[in-house]
């Protein structure tokens, strides 16, 4: 609580003296103006978790696609929006490589109105977690802080739906101590789009410690092949997790 609060004044103080400009439109006032978020484009449907095609909004409520050929290993996949959607795209961007944690409040603003009415009750959130190396180079995982926004968004938007009381009860929480990725290999964005070239490139890179929750959903900025979040899901689906979410701010190149 006294962290919070701390934080808050921290951010009135920096607003003040250092108005924040929108990432996304360069409009004086917020990191990520609210005309920004309001305009980005929802999908145009569910995205079949076995190939990550957006299956149109007229067929929505199914889960795969028609006669879908592909193998990955979700049970649901959600998104926000598209990455190819420049505001979306400004925001992970200031989000992964600036380091602007002074965008949370209006991620988690963002998050509170998009988040999917049908995450499955009692998930885990695991972020998608960065080798050693890069974390070090960064300073900070940026799919923690999205899981962090998501798992806040979620509680506050629990909290307004319902009475306070199931508050806890239905709250999810992001684990960070089951899944670790080890050794340094090229940065997947940096490679071609190509699935198997990015799953040999990930191969084995993950490990899971401790007990492994059933029901995981796991956060990440953009999925793009799904290589990545697949190799992770396998991971853990054969350290005894039973379903394997994805849950993105965008899809897409
Ligand atoms: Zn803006
Ligand atoms: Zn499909």
């Amino acid at each position: 609580m006294f962290n919070k609060a701390v934080r808050k004044i921290k951010e009135q103080v920096m607003d003040f003296l250092f108005p924040p400009f929108c990432v996304a439109c360069n409009k004086q006032g917020d990191w990520w103006c609210e005309d920004c978020r309001s305009s980005i484009q929802n999908l145009s449907g569910s995205i079949c978790p076995k190939c990550l095609r957006v299956i149109d909004a007229g067929r929505l409520g199914r889960v795969t696609c028609d006669d879908c050929h592909g193998l990955l290993p979700f049970d649901r996949v959600w998104s926000f929006g598209y990455y190819h959607d420049p505001k979306l795209r400004a925001a992970i961007t200031a989000l992964k490589f600036q380091g602007t944690t002074a965008l949370h409040r209006d991620l988690r603003s963002f998050l509170n109105d998009k988040l999917p009415s049908d995450l499955p009750g009692g998930a885990v959130f695991i972020p998608m977690p960065l080798s050693e190396k890069r974390l070090k180079e960064r300073g900070f995982n940026q799919a923690e802080l999205i899981a962090n926004e998501i798992e806040a968004a979620q509680s506050t938007s629990r909290m307004a739906h319902s009475g306070a009381s199931d508050v806890r009860r239905v709250a999810y929480h992001v684990s960070n101590a089951t899944l670790f990725r080890s050794g340094h290999r090229e940065a997947q964005s940096s490679m071609s789009h190509d699935l198997d070239t990015r799953q040999e490139n990930v191969k084995n890179c993950f490990q899971v410690v401790g007990n492994v929750p059933k029901n995981i959903i796991l956060v990440d900025d953009v999925i793009t092949t799904g290589a990545t979040a697949a190799e992770a899901a396998k991971a853990l689906l054969s350290a005894g997790a039973e379903k394997v979410s994805v849950l993105t701010l965008a899809i897409g190149a």
